[in-house]
């Protein structure tokens, strides 16, 4: 017995171009990797529609509900360590490792491949997050990979191809393979210092110097990867300091390597992701660089992934705006439309600044990582990537949140996507650096010279005039970088670090935005109303309509 219409109710956001409706991801492109820009174009076209395909939001969503399950056994008892997925999840790293997301700087560096590359990321993070943790991995460790001439002739050549293939197999008889990383134990992850798995010397072979590892992984994602990089002592009382070592899934012989993987974290998102324990008894392992170096060639990794976080967390404040642009288009209360209703024109406007102003902080900071990166641009990686990564992931979830109350009770239910997205959005902000660790680390970088100070003050500078607060926060900022009794103290980390995450991020919009959304931005964010909540500020009404168009154009 029919009781009833269905009215008033919003759309599923599918079948849309993520690429094509984003003018803003589109000028960056162009502004920062023109070389690039006109191939790129069909390229980020097609895989903008794959992105937004009902299809694969199709697939996102399954991989994710069908969670990964371990299989440590077979039925007569011999060690599996298998985590095994859903069909989807198999569709979406095929999705993700074809587009090149791991390896395309690396098989074809050259100015503006490493933003080619973030764009490409950004449409696919809008997608799907969960995937991305291995393809990040991959993409970090290849730099590393490709300095060690014993691994490199097997393994570069697979980890640059464009294949996926899941099945384990001695690396010789694969197309295409990818590699996690493992640093985290017990006793300390920020500190890794505290690791005590132990590395023991067991010979040399054509890989390099073997060894077998005792010891464990507390987080060890991905662990269907072919191999990982991962942090042991050498020696018990860790006097030499940590080294990094190669660890495959399957051996030369082709024997399965020794590592144990005892159960899957029980996450609360990032669910199609398989997170692990895992202990290794006397699995062998290849020595990557020197002995005692593993901090640094860990670091080098993690400069890669961080970039990634800021580019993934920037994606999926995207994934939250158009969401909730779209059903405010489409819902009405009290007798107009949710996008007609001047407070909540306000809070999406807001929305809108806020997404932008990351994508283009996170694109920016991946032009940085270009292999013609000159002294200036060396210069802001160090000091913009731990300040993007702690800035754009600090704000996300904070964003996801505003983003689902636009849906009212539809945003909370786990059919839509905001279930999904609000569970992935604050994990950015904790692993690969947490946020105090990345705040601590702009102090560093702060701390070797004046480098990096140059190079913002010299970003900063062409905005001067924007807007009488941002002049007043250069001033202030500017002061404290070039003092030389200036505090680098630890409890103030966190203020400087979101001052320098801001003023590069108005004076990015300065550049590249219309100059109305760039001076709202700063009024918004570095004026003294600013209360952090989206949609406070009473300058945002007059502008809404006009920011909303650009972020997502009103079909
Ligand atoms: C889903 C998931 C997957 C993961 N996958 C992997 C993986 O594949 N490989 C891997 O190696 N690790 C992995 N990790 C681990 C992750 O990188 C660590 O959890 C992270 O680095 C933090 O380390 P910790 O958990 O030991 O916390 P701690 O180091 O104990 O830090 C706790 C808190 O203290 C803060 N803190 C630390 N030092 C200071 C300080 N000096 N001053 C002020 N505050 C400080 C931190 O910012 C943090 O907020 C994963 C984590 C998660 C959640």
């Amino acid at each position: 017995m029919p009781t009833h219409q269905v009215e008033n109710q919003s759309t599923p956001l599918v079948d849309v171009n993520l690429w094509e409706h984003d003018a803003a991801l589109q000028s960056a492109l162009q502004a920062l990797a023109p070389a690039q820009a006109s191939s790129a174009h069909h390229r980020l076209n097609a895989l903008g529609a794959r992105c937004g395909s009902a299809q694969a939001q199709a697939w996102a969503f399954e991989a994710n509900q069908f969670k990964p399950q371990l299989h440590t056994h077979d039925r007569f008892g011999h060690r599996l360590d298998e985590a095994r997925f859903h069909p989807a999840y198999h569709h979406l790293m095929a999705l993700a490792l074809g587009e090149g997301l791991h390896a395309q700087p690396w098989a074809h560096p050259g100015p503006g491949a490493q933003v080619e590359r973030a764009a490409a990321y950004y449409l696919f993070g809008q997608l799907e997050n969960g995937v991305q943790c291995p393809v990040t991995m991959t993409y970090a460790v290849i730099p590393v990979m490709a300095q060690q001439p014993g691994l490199a002739p097997t393994w570069l050549p697979r980890l640059l191809a464009r294949d996926y293939d899941p099945i384990l197999r001695p690396v010789t008889q694969k197309t295409a393979v990818t590699m996690g990383m493992g640093m985290t134990e017990k006793q300390g992850g920020s500190d890794v210092r505290r690791n005590s798995t132990l590395a023991t010397l067991d010979g040399q072979d054509t890989w390099g110097e073997r060894y077998t590892v005792r010891g464990h992984k507390w987080f060890f994602s991905a662990p269907m990867c072919d191999a990982f990089l991962i942090l042991a002592q050498t020696d018990p009382d860790s006097s030499a300091g940590l080294t990094c070592f190669f660890l495959p899934r399957i051996l030369p012989d082709g024997q399965r390597n020794h590592l144990r993987v005892q159960r899957l974290k029980d996450k609360i998102g990032n669910l199609s992701n398989a997170s692990s324990e895992v202990e290794f008894e006397d699995a062998y392992v290849w020595r990557v660089g020197e002995v005692g170096r593993g901090v640094p060639t860990i670091l080098e990794m993690g400069n890669h992934t961080r970039l990634d976080c800021a580019i993934g967390s920037a994606a999926i404040q995207r994934a939250g705006l158009i969401q909730s642009l779209h059903h405010a288009r489409a819902r009405q209360a009290f007798g107009r439309h949710l996008a007609e209703q001047p407070l909540m024109q306000s809070v999406l406007a807001d929305l809108c600044l806020e997404s932008e102003a990351s994508m283009w902080l996170a694109l920016f900071l991946a032009r940085t990582f270009d292999a013609d990166a000159d002294a200036t641009q060396q210069a802001l990686r160090r000091v913009l990537t731990p300040a993007a990564k702690y800035w754009i992931c600090k704000r996300l979830p904070h964003v996801m949140a505003e983003s689902m109350e636009v849906l009212g009770g539809n945003g909370y239910v786990e059919e839509g996507p905001f279930g999904r997205l609000f569970r992935e959005s604050p994990l950015n902000s904790i692993w690969e650096g947490s946020g105090n660790v990345m705040c601590l680390d702009v102090l560093r970088a702060l701390g070797r010279g004046h480098e990096s100070a140059e190079a913002l003050r010299a970003l900063w500078q062409e905005a001067r005039g924007l807007h009488p607060a941002y002049d007043a926060q250069v001033r202030a900022t500017e002061a404290w970088l070039f003092d030389p009794a200036r505090s680098l103290e630890e409890h103030t980390a966190r203020a400087w670090t979101e001052r320098i995450a801001l003023l590069t991020q108005a004076a990015l919009l300065w550049r590249h935005a219309p100059q109305e959304n760039a001076a709202l931005f700063v009024e918004t964010r570095l004026g003294t109303d600013w209360r952090g909540t989206m949609g406070s500020h009473p300058a945002l009404a007059a502008q809404a309509r006009a920011i909303m168009q650009r972020a997502w154009p009103q079909a």
